[in-house]
């Protein structure tokens, strides 16, 4: 049955009237997230975004995946870094270190915009999601971008007896120290602008985020992962695995420490039947035990035209499944 709302053209895929989520964390997901801007009409397209990582520093509200997601939409992110905005510089930085302060976070001088105008919105009783509205209207994002709560939600990560916030042990510690256990806060609830999403969705995309420390965070707000598993049509998640191996940051050594195989395929069943079609990269096709739908393309998205194939393809896949 063909589905007239989304059409495949010459120039590739028109998607009309075609409601899509996208559930992502910083780099990985924005990636993905900016390709299905290029593709989806704005008014179609919205970005479910991780704030488990948000955290107080300087007396500011940083939230590092919002961030990305929004910088990365709006053409302005740092292609070398993954993370912060092109263009940066460091000076207040470098004051904050001469005056003995906390630097072991950087934020640039202009990211630090950002953060005060955060930080000033919500101190005057403004939610997040009204925040980050704001912020995007001023960049001219179009696609909605919705924190996954207004309530605070932090990750913490446990590692040999200690209990360290989420950015403690990434920045600070630079990811050493071995992972035990993520905890995820209980009693979280989702925005009404998110479960209005994804009750009304088409589909919806896992991009490929770090599964536990960027997805699990959204999915164990209520009630997410139950309105997932509702989606009359289909999700489809993409592996942040290649080769074996992470892209960047620590999913791999987590998988590793917490006892799993580092594969795609420990990707796909750790998602298990939450998800309909699974997408892995042709460097894995091999090695992936297929369980359920599953989908190999090139998923390496190195520049904007290689996020936008990868977004096109992800979503001629998950039509496909509809269709089959
Ligand atoms: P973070 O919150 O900034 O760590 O970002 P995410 O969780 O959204 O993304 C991190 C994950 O993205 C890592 O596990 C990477 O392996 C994965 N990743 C980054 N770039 C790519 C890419 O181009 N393709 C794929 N398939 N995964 C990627």
């Amino acid at each position: 049955m063909t589905d007239h709302r989304l059409r495949i053209t010459d120039n590739g895929l028109r998607i009309t009237d075609y409601r899509i989520v996208c559930l992502a964390g910083g780099v990985g997901g924005a990636k993905l997230a900016a390709g299905l801007a290029h593709i989806v009409p704005p008014a179609n397209l919205t970005v479910i975004v991780n704030t488990g990582d948000d955290f107080q520093h300087l007396g500011l509200t940083v939230c590092p995946d919002l961030d990305t997601v929004m910088y990365t939409l709006a053409g302005m992110a740092n292609a070398e870094t993954g993370w912060g905005r092109a263009g940066e510089s460091w000076r207040t930085m470098e004051m904050v270190a001469q005056l003995g302060g906390p630097d072991w976070f950087s934020l640039g001088d202009l990211d630090l915009a950002t953060h005060l105008t955060r930080t000033q919105l919500l101190s005057e009783g403004q939610t997040l999601t009204a925040v980050t509205h704001h912020l995007c209207t001023h960049l001219h994002i179009q696609p909605a971008i919705l924190p996954m709560s207004d309530q605070p939600a932090p990750t913490m990560i446990e590692s040999d007896g200690r209990i360290l916030p989420f950015q403690t042990w990434f920045v600070r510690e630079r990811w050493q120290p071995p992972v035990s256990k993520i905890i995820l806060p209980e009693d979280v609830k989702a925005t009404h602008a998110v479960v209005r999403a994804l009750e009304t969705a088409d589909m919806v995309i896992i991009a490929p985020s770090n599964p536990f420390v960027s997805i699990d965070p959204i999915l164990n707000v209520y009630p997410i992962r139950a309105l997932l598993e509702d989606v009359p049509q289909v999700v489809t998640a993409v592996s942040p695995i290649i080769g074996g191996q992470a892209v960047k940051g620590p999913a791999a050594k987590m998988m590793q420490e917490m006892g799993m195989e580092v594969s795609a395929t420990a990707v796909a069943r750790y998602y298990g039947d939450l998800v309909d079609l699974f997408i892995y990269d042709r460097q894995d096709e091999g090695a992936f035990e297929e369980r359920g739908e599953a989908v190999a393309m090139d998923t390496m998205m190195v520049d904007g035209d290689g996020r936008v194939r990868v977004a096109k393809e992800v979503l001629h896949a998950s039509l496909n499944f509809l269709e089959s």
